[in-house]
């Protein structure tokens, strides 16, 4: 038996961070004018959106979807069928400012710009939180608790959850190794410059650690950008990934709300990462 639901072996969360342009306006709003360096986002929601969310209906899977409130509202039109489909959406900054960068009173008014568009969008608070950079402030964990979230999901310390101390907020955890950015996002000029990978390769990467994850029963938490993974090339090699991950007995599908509503109810609540992991 599994720790996950129903005794499930693994859980499996794909994660959709729809950044839009804010991913190259880098906080400032003075940059709107750089359109051939904003296209590359805009190619996020207005085609890629639309891409991801048939291959979600073809596999019958919800995903999560974080949003910073800035592209909500250029957007709402295309991100509309996210909600309509139901799938998650969770906060991502206003304008993909970095909590790191901010005052504690920014960073509360970044929290509750995000949050009134979000409830634009859906209706209802969104339960999970997702940094722009993975980064935390002093003060993030508190602002997410004053606000009502159930889960962060931002800290690499370990590839299953854990519950905060200070707050009881759940951290789902991502990593480097599992996020799309790293192996294909790229920019001209030095800025965000690395090679481009073959979807192969990274399929074989994201494989690999798949089938790790499997063996120890964690959390496989992918972390994806519509802009980047959502080329037509990818956006066939995430669907032979979701075949892939099918092809496994007890893998548990789930959206973030979903595993951190679990890991409250079932999970180890020990505070420190690592410490209780049955291997
Ligand atoms: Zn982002």
């Amino acid at each position: 038996m599994g720790r996950w639901k129903n005794g499930a072996q693994c859980a499996a969360m794909l994660t959709f961070d729809v950044d839009g342009e804010t991913l190259w306006l880098s906080g400032d709003i003075t940059q709107l004018d750089q359109v051939g360096m904003l296209s590359q986002g805009t190619y996020g929601p207005r085609v890629a959106v639309p891409l991801i969310l048939n291959l979600l209906r073809q596999k019958d899977l919800k995903a999560t979807f974080f949003i910073p409130g800035w592209t909500a509202e250029a957007h709402h039109k295309s991100l509309v069928p996210v909600v309509e489909w139901g799938h998650e959406v969770g906060h991502h900054g206003w304008l993909h400012e970095w909590p790191t960068a901010l005052t504690r009173d920014e960073e509360q008014e970044v929290l509750e710009q995000g949050l009134h568009a979000l409830r634009e969008l859906t209706g209802k608070d969104p339960a999970g939180y997702r940094s722009p950079a993975w980064e935390f402030s002093d003060n993030t964990l508190t602002l997410l608790n004053d606000y009502g979230f159930k889960y962060s999901s931002n800290l690499m310390s370990h590839f299953i959850p854990w519950q905060h101390a200070e707050t009881g907020i759940i951290e789902l955890p991502v990593s480097w190794l599992l996020d799309d950015a790293p192996f294909f996002l790229y920019g001209p000029g030095g800025r965000n410059s690395k090679p481009i990978h073959a979807a192969d390769d990274v399929f074989k990467i994201w494989t690999e650690e798949f089938r790790g994850i499997y063996q120890y029963g964690g959390l496989f938490n992918l972390t994806m950008h519509p802009q980047i993974i959502g080329r037509p090339g990818r956006v066939q090699m995430l669907s032979r990934l979701i075949d892939y991950i099918n092809s496994f007995p007890d893998v548990w599908w789930a959206t973030g709300e979903e595993v951190a509503d679990y890991w409250v109810e079932h999970g180890d609540a020990s505070p420190v990462s690592g410490a209780s992991i049955d291997l």
